[in-house]
């Protein structure tokens, strides 16, 4: 396994790569790896086949943080995520230390699928997501790359980039994944202390309780039954549910095939997850 950490030695090998034929396959990160993580590289390594490349980019994109504190404390285990990615058969790491000029002065700006829910809530966060998606595609030219469903209308916004600007790479989702207890995998997680980790288990029991309702037809007043249901805990604070036609983002009234995101502080982590109901 080989470590980039040079933006240009990165794109001068991709060139090399694209030359000789060879099909790559990117799965863009921010590091502090968990099991989530880790369920896109053999997507990764089935999309690149056997003698392709798989590429795991390690990079805590600044422009994506709405909020200064949450980007300095943001974990950053470099030495034991190489060590996962060497494990799990990854040929390149891209580690980046900078990815911006300093005057940098263009962006992408979607407009359609990146207005609501983390769009709002995290105002510019989805043009710090799609240019540097844009950027990592033009450095490493991957033929696939692979995101996770955990991140939806991130998924939904980079689909949305990669078709309006023709770009090359084909765009593959992968299944969120869970602890025991349905809590989404994420590197905040670990911020959360024994009480609140227990607490955050309430996400994953409101997508229960809107899957139920929705079966069963009981839909009045669901979407303040379910914030009520989750501030039963003591540390949580409701930021947003959400139902949505997965594919605009456009609000819907909650029924079967609809998708449901949330995002909920736990204390002083904000965790999100979503599911189709
Ligand atoms: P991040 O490091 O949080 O930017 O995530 C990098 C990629 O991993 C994104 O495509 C995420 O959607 C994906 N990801 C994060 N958590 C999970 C999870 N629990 N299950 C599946 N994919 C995930």
């Amino acid at each position: 396994m080989k470590t980039i950490c040079n933006p240009a030695a990165m794109q001068r090998q991709a060139q090399r790569w694209k030359r000789e034929g060879e099909r790559v396959a990117l799965v863009p990160t921010m590091g502090a790896l968990h099991a989530g993580h880790v369920s896109l590289i053999p997507r990764a390594r089935k999309a690149a086949g056997v003698n392709g490349i798989v590429v795991v980019s390690i990079y805590v994109n600044p422009t994506q943080f709405n909020v200064a504190k949450d980007l300095r404390s943001y974990p950053r285990p470099l030495a034991a995520d190489k060590k996962l990615c060497y494990a799990e058969g990854v040929d390149v790491v891209f580690a980046p230390k900078s990815l911006y000029e300093n005057d940098a002065s263009t962006t992408i700006n979607e407009t359609v699928v990146s207005l609501g829910m983390e769009g709002e809530s995290r105002q510019g966060h989805f043009r710090g997501v799609g240019t540097v998606v844009v950027k990592l595609f033009n450095l490493v030219l991957p033929t696939s790359a692979i995101f996770g469903e955990k991140d939806w209308q991130q998924a939904s916004l980079i689909r949305r980039v990669t078709r309006d600007l023709n770009l090359p790479t084909r765009i593959i989702i992968g299944p969120t994944v869970r602890e025991a207890d349905g809590l989404a995998c994420s590197s905040r997680n670990v911020f959360l202390n024994k009480s609140e980790r227990q607490q955050a288990a309430a996400l994953w029991q409101a997508i229960g309780l809107a899957r139920a309702a929705v079966h069963n037809g009981n839909l009045r007043g669901l979407k303040r039954r379910l914030i009520h249901s989750i501030e039963q805990q003591p540390a949580a604070k409701v930021d947003y549910v959400e139902f949505f036609d997965e594919k605009m983002m456009r609000p819907v009234k909650p029924m079967k095939g609809a998708r449901m995101a949330l995002a909920v502080f736990i204390g002083k982590t904000r965790l999100i997850d979503n599911a189709r109901l």
